[in-house]
């Protein structure tokens, strides 16, 4: 059978059970052509209630002003904690340990404050190479706080020469020879670029082992890949929940500490009421009690309008169950790769997959050796939403939640036009 061909795709659609949850979402409909949507590691698709569930929350302001914070269908009092347990399923960790605020940059500055403490010989980050941007900026600019020079207290693990991704044995022979001088380990526990997942489990306490306080930016793990942040001992973590998590652009992002960090009250931290113990928030007393639990990180009062989406997006996950989704996932991404092999042999193209086929997620990224700009224009006209990176990398991402085989044979036909004519 050729993976090309309709009718394949067609019965991988048919035998697969959560094929329904598509229609929960809106596919956008670009130049009257529904798009083939590979962006889900960028921005994920709304889903239908979404809309639902913020008009919702507009009509209890409407109706209840001030008082809605007790009386609303979700009291806006306690609203981000009808989000913990979803979450905390979602990451591996205990309700207390999760939760939703503020958005992945911010929230990896406030928790540095926390968990980034040089002293003595150990004053060190040690990251990845050629890490997103914003978590580069965060780390450099942590360390010219502390009044150390980045071009020396950054540790960057990349890839060897002429390899794409980092292998397991560099991070450790790192921790090895610098490991007394490391105060924290922050690394993108999925690479953003090439969709590697990490081994965190066995890197946690490789780095843990030395001394070292590990977090990891989850931007690219949070609904993609199974987290076990809890039992892997992760000290803490961030992620956004625009990308995998669908719940709209710049959408109120989430956080993890791991419960050994609770209840701590000398700990290093920049606090707000909304981290103060709940019984007597409200009698204002001038002294900071932190609630026991990773919510001592909170700082003000939830923007419930901006968090409606969220509700909406992982009652689906909930719904859908995550084993589900990361076993539909991996049948998509395996289905992508064969796609991209087959259009590879019959345009006698020489792609290069990125993406380490034993430690991925959602995501493969390909190098279009040959081929620039104008063939992700093409793929643009066609209504295939992707992601480009200068000067010749396609970022694809096909979600369980939304996306078809049918889209991606659909996509490999157009690519497969595309390079016969080129
Ligand atoms: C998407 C992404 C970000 C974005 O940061 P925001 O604070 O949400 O704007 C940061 N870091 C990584 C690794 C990302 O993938």
């Amino acid at each position: 059978m050729n993976v090309l061909d309709p009718a394949y795709a067609a019965s991988l659609d048919a035998a697969d059970s959560l094929r329904a949850f598509r229609d929960e979402f809106h596919i956008p409909v670009i130049n009257g052509k529904s798009t083939l949507y590979f962006t889900g590691n960028s921005l994920g698709l709304m889903p239908k209630l979404a809309q639902t569930y913020v008009e919702e929350e507009l009509e209890d302001w409407k109706n209840w002003g001030v008082e809605g914070h007790f009386h609303a269908r979700r009291p806006w009092m306690p609203y981000h904690e009808f989000f913990t347990d979803s979450l905390a399923n979602l990451v591996g960790g205990k309700p207390e340990e999760v939760v939703v605020m503020g958005s992945l940059t911010n929230n990896l500055h406030l928790l540095m404050v926390s968990f980034f403490r040089p002293s003595g010989k150990r004053t060190k980050i040690l990251c990845e190479a050629k890490a997103f941007p914003s978590d580069q900026y965060a780390l450099a600019s942590q360390l010219r706080f502390h009044g150390l020079d980045p071009k020396e207290h950054l540790v960057e693990i990349g890839p060897r020469d002429g390899e794409h991704h980092i292998r397991k044995e560099d991070f450790m022979a790192a921790i090895d020879q610098h490991g007394d001088e490391i105060a924290l380990m922050m690394v993108g526990g999925v690479n953003y670029y090439t969709g590697q997942v990490h081994d965190m489990k066995t890197l946690t306490a490789y780095a843990q082992n030395k001394g070292i306080i590990v977090g990891w930016d989850l931007a690219h793990g949070a609904g993609n890949v199974e987290l076990h942040l809890h039992d892997w001992n992760v000290d803490f973590a961030a992620w956004c929940h625009y990308k995998y998590i669908n719940s709209g652009p710049g959408a109120t992002a989430g956080y993890f500490v791991h419960e050994r960090h609770h209840g701590i009250t000398d700990i290093p931290r920049f606090e707000g009421w909304w981290g103060h113990d709940k019984d007597t928030r409200f009698t204002m007393p001038e002294t900071f009690k932190p609630i026991p639990t990773a919510e001592a990180w909170q700082l003000s009062n939830v923007p419930v309008m901006a968090m409606a989406p969220l509700r909406a997006s992982l009652d689906l996950f909930d719904r859908a169950g995550l084993e589900n989704l990361r076993e539909k996932s991996k049948k998509l991404t395996s289905y992508l790769q064969q796609v991209l092999e087959e259009v590879a042999l019959a345009s006698d193209s020489n792609f290069e997959i990125i993406t380490p086929l034993d430690e991925r997620g959602a995501q493969i990224s390909l190098l279009v050796h040959g081929y620039g700009r104008p063939l992700f224009d093409y793929l643009m006209e066609e209504g295939v939403i992707a992601d480009w990176r200068e000067p010749n990398v396609i970022r694809m991402a096909p979600v369980p939640l939304y996306s078809s085989f049918e889209d991606i044979r659909a996509f490999g036909e157009i690519l497969l036009t595309y390079l016969k004519n080129h």
